[in-house]
């Protein structure tokens, strides 16, 4: 297929959706983006903006199952889980088990480094050829932990790491305390992770809309699609509340939301939505220039030049957009076990989005069965920051039926049936 000229409609705009909006236009496609609310402001805005391209170890791990179990039955746990009867769910969560054993993990981290491996070069060409004012940097990260025995445990990522090429290396006393010279004496060790970047995400997306906009890409708000017009096994159009937009091409970057489109995509995706926080504030006195992981809790803390921000938590429980205090309360209480720094009264953002989660950890990235001009680019867990410049290119290449640079093999949909 020749793209020049041709149109491509894209649907949902957070960074999968603006990400391969940028490549497709790069090979030549006239792209418009179609929006239910505003540009960037799903769950691309209040990340906790880190690229790790050495996270490949996807959440699915006997140990994590057994800590799950443990955490339900906790009221402060990192996790929470709404208990449902319905069967998506219910199947869902059988499949999320079963992908903790066997070679099924081995394959969920070859198919994320795949898209992982790149990601930090791919975004310092980004943000550098586009002038994008993001806070980029590459600082790296520290895993911090309390419990010596998760510290050691923690040593089984290099394991993971070798697919990306790397390794973390253990810290301990005074290395450590050079680095970090808050850390709460509590802290009995940490994991240094060179290979890290970080961006502050809604400037990143404000920034990305613009250079969209600028290169004549189209994005239209306020627009929720519901369907697509179909002839002879192909889409011509999208159908939404506002009007019909033809095209040649779709993609549909819809993250969370997703599983609620099975009659318009002509089949069900299973993907639930992982609700987390954030929270975001001035940033005070001493505190650190490198992201941590505050391990045991599953916080992330995120330094910029005048901010800070603190996510976390996976809540399952449906859309509800409610941002519960005792949930941020938590991110607050993590920071003082690991690191403590005095809190301004001042807060930027308190924030919940929803992560788009598959049972296996692995994104979709695929045409959709009943529509051969359709490609779908959904499900990239807790990880669609540092995930979205390869599956862009890949969403452009899919597109434009050129050679793909990365084996598709592992984001196929026809797994999930
Ligand atoms: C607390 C937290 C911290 C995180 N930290 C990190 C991190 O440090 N690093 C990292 O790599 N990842 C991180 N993530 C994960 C990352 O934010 C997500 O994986 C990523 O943003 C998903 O991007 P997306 O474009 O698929 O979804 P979204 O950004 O949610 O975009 C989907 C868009 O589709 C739109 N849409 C949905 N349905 C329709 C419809 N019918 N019609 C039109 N539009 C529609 C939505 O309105 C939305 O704007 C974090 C997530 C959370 C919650």
């Amino acid at each position: 297929m020749a793209p020049q000229n041709q149109r491509a409609i894209i649907i949902g705009g957070g960074i999968i959706g603006g990400v391969a909006a940028y490549f497709l236009h790069q090979k030549g496609w006239s792209v418009t983006i179609v929006e239910k609310d505003r540009f960037g402001y799903g769950a691309s805005h209040g990340n906790c903006g880190l690229v790790v391209p050495g996270h490949v170890d996807p959440l699915n791990s006997p140990e994590n199952l057994i800590k799950g179990i443990g955490w339900m039955l906790k009221k402060n746990a990192p996790l929470f889980i709404r208990l449902r009867t319905d069967a998506a769910w219910a199947r869902w969560m059988l499949q999320f088990i079963r992908h903790c054993f066997g070679s099924h993990r081995q394959v969920s981290a070859a198919g994320r480094a795949a898209l992982m491996t790149e990601t930090i070069s791919l975004y310092d060409t980004l943000i550098k050829t586009e002038g994008i004012d993001c806070h980029w940097d590459t600082p790296g990260t520290c895993h911090l932990f309390r419990s010596k025995k998760d510290f050691a445990a923690f040593r089984a990522t290099n394991h993971f790491q070798a697919y990306v090429g790397y390794k973390v290396k253990p810290l301990i006393g005074a290395p450590l305390h050079d680095l970090l010279p808050t850390i709460s004496p509590e802290v009995v060790g940490a994991w240094h992770d060179r290979q890290a970047a970080l961006l502050r995400p809604d400037a990143f997306m404000r920034g990305l809309a613009g250079v969209l906009k600028n290169k004549g890409i189209e994005i239209v708000e306020q627009t929720e699609f519901i369907g697509f017009n179909r002839e002879y096994g192909r889409a011509v159009a999208a159908r939404t509340d506002q009007g019909v937009f033809a095209a040649e091409a779709f993609v549909v970057a819809t993250g969370a939301w997703t599983a609620m489109l099975s009659d318009a995509l002509g089949c069900r995706i299973p993907i639930q939505p992982g609700k987390g926080y954030s929270v975001t504030f001035r940033r005070p006195a001493n505190s650190p220039t490198l992201p941590c992981f505050f391990e045991e809790q599953r916080v992330v803390l995120t330094p910029w030049s005048d901010s800070l921000r603190l996510g976390g938590t996976m809540e399952f429980s449906g859309f509800d957009d409610n941002l519960n205090p005792f949930r941020l309360a938590t991110l607050f209480r993590a920071l003082k076990q690991y690191l403590p720094l005095s809190i301004p009264d001042q807060i930027e953002e308190e924030w919940c989005g929803w992560r788009p989660i598959t049972w296996d950890g692995l994104p979709i990235i695929d045409h959709l069965p009943d529509f051969e001009n359709v490609v779908l680019a959904v499900g990239h867990n807790e990880l669609g920051l540092t995930m979205a410049p390869a599956t862009g290119q890949l969403v452009a290449e899919m597109t434009s039926q050129e050679s793909l640079h990365i084996d598709p093999s592992f984001y196929q949909i026809d797994r999930l049936f």
